[in-house]
């Protein structure tokens, strides 16, 4: 998405700038919580996955198309429709466009967020969104490690402001037709495993360590006895991840999709292999 620059010193300088209203004693209740959700957009804008993703041109169109499916826009729903689906704009939306670009980099990072974390448990989904606070403070700017360090501490302080996006991020999707529904979620282990390929191969759950998809390789600390990330190929061990996967890679061409070995791309963000023409029916 080359097309959303922001200014990376001036969002630290407004991070500060509202950090102090924060954690000011004086400050109202009201104005404090303001502050920490706007603090927490700042730091979700500034992940280096945005840099990563492209939405499918036209840009314009493609990505009104997918905020109006996942946050509508300011229409008001119905009292029927109100009362009967619970469809009213959520208020995170709402508020991320106060901040111009950075909102909507924030925007496109809490779509990315809803759909990965739609399904998690809560306390993993609580850590993935400090955790890509944290990323985006550490990774997306130029700040000397101690200063970065007292900044994280400060954001990680802002648990009120987590736990209502998480909120946000569990509800139910917004869109007519819920593609969770139904969903198988556990393939056999032949299903996994009968790939002739010979990729270094990373079985993964989306539910255990949903970070993943949004790490870059060179921030990712190979775990012992797995190829590093940047030449392994994801395969997905249920049909959650095969979801998700899929999904970024259609809407935001996040990560790439690899058939055979020659799709390897070391630039990719990821490798994922979703479908495989050794097996029947899959
Ligand atoms: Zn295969
Ligand atoms: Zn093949």
């Amino acid at each position: 998405m080359a097309s959303v620059n922001i200014d990376v010193a001036a969002v630290v300088k407004e991070i500060r700038e509202s950090l102090q209203l924060v954690y000011n004693a004086n400050e109202k209740r009201k104005t404090k919580r303001n502050e920490a959700r706007l603090i927490v957009y700042r730091a979700l804008a500034l992940h280096p996955v945005l840099d990563n993703l492209h939405l499918l041109e036209p840009y314009d169109y493609s990505f009104r198309k997918l905020c109006a499916i996942y946050a509508p826009p300011n229409e008001s729903p119905s009292w029927l429709s109100k009362t009967l689906l619970g469809r009213r704009n959520d208020k995170h939306f709402t508020k991320v466009a106060q901040l111009a670009t950075t909102g909507t980099r924030a925007k496109v990072m809490l779509i990315l967020l809803w759909i990965i974390g739609n399904r998690l448990e809560d306390g993993i989904v609580d850590s993935l969104i400090s955790n890509v606070c944290e990323n985006g403070i550490r990774l997306g700017t130029a700040l000397r490690e101690d200063e970065a360090a007292d900044l994280v501490k400060q954001i990680a302080g802002l648990g009120e402001a987590f736990v209502s996006l998480r909120r946000t991020i569990k509800k139910r999707l917004p869109i007519e037709k819920d593609p969770y529904k139904d969903l198988k979620l556990e393939l056999s282990r032949d299903d996994t495993m009968l790939c002739a390929h010979t990729f270094p191969k990373h079985l993964y759950d989306v539910r255990k360590d949903p970070l993943y998809l949004l790490q870059p390789a060179s921030a990712t600390t190979p775990m012992a006895g797995l190829p590093a990330k940047h030449e392994s190929v994801i395969i997905p061990e249920n049909e959650l991840t095969r979801l998700i996967i899929d999904w970024s890679m259609k809407n935001y061409q996040l990560g790439k999709d690899v058939r055979t070995e020659a799709d390897i791309d070391h630039r990719a963000y990821w490798h994922a292999h979703c479908r495989c023409e050794h097996r029947t029916g899959g």
